[in-house]
């Protein structure tokens, strides 16, 4: 059984925002390797429907028979539904097309905000001596993204660098707020610039936007707009493995460091 106060010992991040193509799948996949190349144990959980994470990391359709639907609404245990992929010490739950059901089926289901929430907290979770734990959240604010965001410990918002990109940020920031009445702890851990264009004026502008609103919440790393991040998936491979000397692994390395030398700060602020 799922003990939901036990704490878990990996830290929990929410790759969130509800408008679709803004780099949420791509961050996902390439953090996550980035992690586990610096020698984290990562699982990246497949939260959209779509299932893009589980077909960039390889995971073909027909060998997802347990996925994270089951996990969610059959019970299945964690350690059936998590499995390896072909970069070492990053595990994956896969998605399918079930999940797309998903939000009509839990209006009717009373824990419907926290099932993720307590899945993550099964004690066999700890066998995966997990560091993190990615959730890949679908393209809306949907009962599926607020189970990310009561399930986790923190959100990470890629922002395509394009016109209009901080425009949806303030439905995004009302719903974490909201969620906080469920979990109170939750934090942003940032927000990334995604497909940033350095020769183009409108990246620089919405780089200088984002940074005067958002302050010390946008991360010092962008990531670029580069052709081997897009190619990467159809390979089934994060572009670190890809492409190891492109732009985008170097980019999404730079990610993973900043992002664990900000924990390194919290932890010693605290
Ligand atoms: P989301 O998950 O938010 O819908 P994706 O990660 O699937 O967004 O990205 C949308 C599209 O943009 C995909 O085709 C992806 O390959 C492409 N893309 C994402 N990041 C980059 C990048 N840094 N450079 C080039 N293309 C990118
Ligand atoms: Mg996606």
């Amino acid at each position: 059984m799922s003990d939901p106060s036990r704490p878990v010992g990996a830290r929990i991040i929410a790759v969130a925002n509800q408008k679709g193509g803004v780099g949420k799948t791509t961050t996902a996949i390439n953090l996550a390797a980035a992690l586990a190349e610096r020698g984290c144990r990562v699982l990246l959980v497949d939260l959209d429907p779509q299932g893009n994470a589980s077909t960039g990391l390889g995971v073909e359709v027909e060998n997802r028979t347990l996925s994270t639907y089951d996990l969610l609404l059959d019970d299945a245990p964690l350690a059936e539904v998590v499995r390896d992929t072909a970069i070492e010490g990053l595990l994956i739950c896969p998605a399918t097309t079930d999940l797309s059901s998903a939000d009509m089926e839990l209006v009717s289901n009373e824990k419907r905000s926290f099932l993720l929430h307590d899945a993550l907290r099964q004690p066999e979770i700890d066998r995966f001596a997990l560091d993190y734990i990615l959730i890949d959240c679908p393209p809306s604010l949907s009962q599926l993204t607020v189970n990310a965001m009561v399930a986790a410990h923190s959100v990470l918002v890629p922002l395509q660098a394009e016109f209009f990109a901080l425009e949806g940020l303030s439905q995004l920031m009302l719903t974490i707020r909201e969620v906080r009445q469920a979990n109170r702890d939750l934090r942003i851990e940032g927000v990334v610039l995604t497909m940033y264009d350095v020769r183009n004026n409108l990246s620089q502008q919405v780089e200088a936007d984002a940074r005067a609103t958002l302050g010390e919440l946008v991360f010092r790393t962008m990531i670029p707009r580069n052709v081997r991040v897009s190619e990467a998936p159809s390979y089934a491979m994060p572009v670190l493995n890809y492409d190891s000397s492109s732009r985008g692994a170097e980019a999404y390395r730079a990610l993973a460091q900043e992002l664990i030398g900000r924990h390194g700060a919290a932890q010693q602020r605290s």
